[in-house]
């Protein structure tokens, strides 16, 4: 799990970043001034900082002087250019402009953590490793070759682990809705991912019903 720090001084926005990168299940420490957010750094190792400008004691861009090879984005009021440029030009990752839509900063902070860490999501369950942003299946290291649909399937599989998923609602997630033909293909899909994976106790058989992928 990633290691957030986040130095802002406005108790209000600090708490409301940490709810909300907490939730996107990033590990989260608040500092409020400038002299904090130096020292916690410095005791701790973090993934990224998410650096206001304007802090009391020190300002975010004395800080990020201080903490190289940390990935920074600056989150501030300040919108001018030549802040902007200021910010880039000391090597922050980003920066973000107050006020900001949560969800951007999450995408934002998302992007950076993946440039700087290489930080893929993947999904993991047994020897079984899905790297979900280029779709491709490890299976002790080595990759395996999945048809398109048989890839969809997974994914389907994952994301509603250990319920039961009728034929036809998984035709409905993976094929389109109006498809017309028969609920068999499901069974073979089933087929081809349970030999390939090896996963013929995991993608368990419900009867009269369709399959669950058990956990
Ligand atoms: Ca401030």
């Amino acid at each position: 799990m990633a290691k957030i720090l986040i130095a802002e001084d406005e108790k209000a926005i600090n708490d409301l970043i940490r709810i909300n990168l907490t939730l996107a299940g990033y590990e989260c420490k608040q500092v409020f001034d400038g002299q904090e957010a130096l020292n916690t750094a410095f005791e701790n190792k973090f993934d990224l900082v998410l650096l206001d400008v304007m802090l009391p004691k020190l300002s975010g861009f004395e800080i990020i002087q201080e903490l190289k090879g940390t990935p920074v984005i600056f989150v501030t009021a300040r919108s001018a250019v030549s802040d902007r440029l200021k910010g880039l030009k000391l090597g922050a990752d980003d920066y973000i402009v107050k006020p900001f839509e949560m969800l951007e900063l999450i995408e934002r902070v998302k992007a950076v953590l993946r440039r700087t860490k290489g930080e893929t999501r993947q999904f993991e369950f047994d020897d079984i490793c899905i790297h979900l942003d280029d779709r491709r299946v490890f299976k002790n290291g080595i990759e395996i070759a999945l048809k398109p649909k048989e890839y969809d399937l997974l994914e389907a599989f994952i994301n509603n682990r250990n319920i039961a998923l009728s034929r036809e609602k998984l035709i409905s997630l993976v094929w389109d809705f109006d498809y017309e033909g028969d609920t068999r293909t499901v069974d073979v899909h089933v087929q081809q991912l349970r030999r390939k994976l090896g996963l013929s106790e995991r993608i368990q058989t419900v009867y009269k019903t369709g399959y669950r992928l058990q956990l």
